[in-house]
């Protein structure tokens, strides 16, 4: 590769959500000098462009939904700033509750939701059938939703603010695996790839699920764990009503959400072990499409698109980690989403940006997301993961 530059001044590591959105708010700043090296063939391969989509205000803990507040309504302008369509929907999420302490739980998220703005809703089973007829229902106590949780394209954030931040200058690479990190006497790092190896003053770990092996390389140990979680995408169902929501049957971390003319669906597996397998575990997908069919009958009628696995990034607490590492100068951290991280892609790489360029995150209050809290024991846990 002969353009492949020897020296920047920021290295970002991974070509997914986090990395994408960190190059192109640190490039509209005014950064000049960023490489971005993904190792994969295409940007977005990684769990991003296995994910979901799903975006929501619905979370337990203030900071994520915070998060939200400024993260989703930059994905509703996103066409307009960023010159991509993303295929924005507003079908609203909509959570089933099928025992009392989940009423309880959701009963406190609900109530901070609203003393944050969040107008989530209350549905009874009645209602719940009343607006999405074709669910079971018999064991639903109750129901949340918000109107405007929904659904946006992974690969088009990617590929927009990829683009976006090319066009800024932003060099960025694919066929880019980072093989080894080597730091200076002077504090600099020298990131090794088969292209060859190029120095910088600062390094941006966004390896999503394999942040924790790139930050071995500098010697800071990350508590990010690979999770493998996996979906299908079902043939049409022309029985699907139009404003079909975002499903999620809580207590079996089991969800639905419309996809072309059918749906996508998943479940997590509790049972899960650790790891990096991609690969789709079959018996999993049928104890899921069992337990599918018996919340939406309407499935049996289904067959199979597609079917793929990916993997969580998943942290003791289930929030990111967004910071300067303090143990080692001029390494940056932007991981470790737990599985929700697509549609925080947005609001983290601006973050990110701040942190780098100003020395602290100002848009939002993310102190809580810091390195050292897995350290001191100041975890701060989300409820609310599929
Ligand atoms: C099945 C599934 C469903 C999900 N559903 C949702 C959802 O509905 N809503 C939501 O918000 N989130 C969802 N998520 C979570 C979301 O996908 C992640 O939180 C988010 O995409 C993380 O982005 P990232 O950029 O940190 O990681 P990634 O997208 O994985 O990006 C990291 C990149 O780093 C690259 N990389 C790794 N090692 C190296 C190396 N050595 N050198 C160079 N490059 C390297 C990888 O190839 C990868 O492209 C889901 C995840 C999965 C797996």
């Amino acid at each position: 590769m002969t353009d492949f530059p020897k020296t920047a001044q920021i290295i970002i590591i991974g070509g997914g959500v986090m990395g994408a959105s960190t190059a192109y708010h640190l490039a509209v700043r005014g950064v000049k000098d960023i490489v971005l090296l993904e190792k994969q063939p295409h940007y977005g391969m990684g769990a991003t462009g296995k994910c979901a989509g799903g975006i929501r205000y619905q979370f337990s803990t203030e900071v994520n939904i915070r998060l939200s507040q400024h993260s989703l309504p930059m994905l509703d302008r996103f066409a307009d700033e960023i010159g991509q369509e993303i295929d924005r929907r507003q079908c609203g999420y909509l959570f089933l509750l099928t025992n009392e302490a989940e009423v309880a739980t959701f009963r406190q998220n609900v109530a901070l939701q609203h003393s944050l703005g969040v107008e989530t809703e209350w549905l009874s089973p009645d209602e719940i059938h009343r607006r999405v007829p074709p669910l079971k229902v018999d064991d639903v106590l109750a129901a949340t939703t918000y109107h405007d949780d929904g659904l946006a394209d992974p690969h088009g954030v990617v590929a927009g603010y990829i683009a976006a931040a090319r066009r800024l200058g932003v060099k960025s690479f694919t066929d880019a695996p980072v093989t080894g990190i080597e730091i200076g006497k002077d504090g600099s790092f020298t990131v090794q790839t088969p292209h060859g190896a190029i120095t910088s003053e600062k390094i941006v770990n966004a390896a999503g699920p394999w942040a924790a092996k790139i930050s071995e390389m500098v010697g800071i140990p990350l508590p990010i764990t690979p999770v493998r979680r996996q979906m299908l995408t079902t043939t049409p169902l022309p029985d699907l009503q139009p404003d079909f929501p975002f499903v999620i049957d809580f207590a079996q971390s089991l969800y639905f959400h419309p996809e072309g003319d059918g749906l996508l669906t998943g479940m997590s597996n509790p049972n899960q072990a650790p790891g990096f397998d991609e690969s789709v575990d079959e018996d999993w997908e049928l104890v899921h499409m069992e337990a599918a069919i018996e919340r939406l009958p309407l499935l049996a009628r289904a067959g199979r698109i597609a079917h793929w696995a990916g993997l969580y990034e998943v942290t003791p607490d289930a929030h990111p980690i967004i910071d300067a590492v303090p143990d080692l100068d001029g390494y940056y951290v932007v991981a470790g989403f737990s599985g929700h991280g697509f549609m925080h892609g947005p609001i983290a790489g601006l973050l990110m940006a701040e942190i780098i360029l100003n020395g602290r995150a100002s848009t939002v209050d993310i102190s809580s997301l810091d390195y050292a809290r897995f350290a001191e024991g100041r975890l701060i846990q989300e409820h609310n993961v599929i």
